[in-house]
């Protein structure tokens, strides 16, 4: 996988001072600079392209650390999210991303690691709880980090935390930065899976899914606990097969033994993406079949078909091993029952089961 080429950077008067801006422009000296304050920035945005191609430097003026949306009404697994910036330069059809029209470019926010020590305080200041943390819901965890450094100075401040774990999820192949890191504990490597055929038709500029797991691989040998997530699940004639494809290679692969968790989630959207989504990949196939509003106003299949595909994935993914952690994404607790056999039942439940793996696989 290559790496993404930046076309310009701009960046807002007051995130010059920032260190991280200091390093991104020093790691990026032949592309070219404007300089702008947000709101000229903002006038210039073009709100009908994405503008992948520009970096954003953005002194963030929001809270880093929060809790992960979730959804109403369904059961929720508790994640924080770090806020490291918005946006990738991947191309996946169905990113939500895509609604955030007033938002385009590669967003990066440079006062992230001067105030780590505010995000520090309020894990150190819970010493009982355990924070289950991502940079990866609003861009790729991977995508940017060789322009980023994200890796260099992430690691080493929640590997020392004893009630954190760092969960860097990705669809690249950009390992390098973090094996040649010398901070292991308390760092998930992981990766969404999808099939080949949605990969190529629905995930423009990710890495295969070969290069996924063969990278997942690598990660393992090296000592990371790994986790995957099959999220979107896309139903389409022959997903059975092809699914059943992603767990032989997983068996191939991968030790079940250091997998800390796996998600399952199915294909969802707010329907005000569907007709930004479509102008602009008019081929995409993933609206094909009949959806339904779910209690969160969001699009989804209707629960037999989810049922039917979290039963089969998560019943194959058993018979490759009993202990993967496997929960599914922003499900209702009778969708639970139906297709894995049990239920957490509310949103604290299933928190304390993702924390017990937390302590079992990594903080004991
Ligand atoms: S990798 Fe994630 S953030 Fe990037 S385009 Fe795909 S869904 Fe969006």
């Amino acid at each position: 996988m290559k790496r993404f080429k930046v076309r310009r950077i701009l960046i807002e008067r007051e995130a010059e001072k920032d260190s991280l801006s200091k390093k991104i422009i020093g790691k990026l000296p032949n592309i070219p600079i404007e300089r702008a304050g947000s709101n000229e920035l903002a006038l210039r945005d073009d709100i009908e392209e994405m503008d992948k191609d520009s970096l954003r430097l953005i002194h963030y003026k929001g809270e880093f650390l929060k809790p992960c949306p979730g959804t109403r009404r369904y059961i929720c697994c508790g994640y924080q999210i770090l806020n490291v910036g918005i946006n990738c330069p991947m191309e996946c059809t169905y990113c939500f991303l895509q609604s955030y029209v007033n938002q385009p470019s590669l967003r990066l926010f440079t006062n992230l690691e001067d105030e780590l020590n505010v995000i520090g305080e309020i894990i150190d200041n819970q010493p009982d709880r355990i924070f289950r943390i991502g940079t990866g819901e609003f861009t790729d965890s991977l995508a940017l980090n060789y322009i980023t450094g994200w890796t260099d100075f992430l690691l080493p401040f929640f590997s020392v935390r004893k009630n954190c774990i760092l969960e860097l999820k990705t669809k690249t192949s950009f390992i390098k930065d973090i094996i040649k890191s010398s901070y292991r504990k308390g760092i998930v490597a992981a990766w969404s899976l999808n099939t080949s055929r949605i990969i190529a038709n629905e995930e423009g500029k990710t890495a295969s899914l070969k290069e996924r797991i063969i990278s997942a691989r690598e990660c393992q040998k090296a000592g990371f606990v790994i986790a995957f997530h099959f999220d979107p699940l896309i139903n389409y004639p022959g997903w059975e097969n092809e699914y059943e494809e992603i767990v032989q290679l997983l068996e191939r692969y991968i030790d079940p033994a250091s997998i800390i968790w796996i998600s399952i989630g199915s294909f969802r959207y707010m329907p005000e993406l569907k007709w930004r989504i479509l102008k602009r990949f008019p081929g995409t196939h993933i609206f094909n079949g009949e959806f339904v509003t779910g209690l969160d106003g969001k699009q989804r299949y209707f629960k037999p078909i989810r049922v039917k595909m979290y039963a089969n994935l998560s019943e194959r993914l058993k018979k490759w091993h009993d202990n993967l952690g496997i929960y599914l994404c922003m499900e209702s607790d009778d969708v639970w029952e139906q297709s894995l056999g049990w239920s957490p039942k509310n949103s604290s439940a299933l928190s304390n089961y993702l924390d017990n793996r937390v302590r079992m696989l990594m903080r004991t």
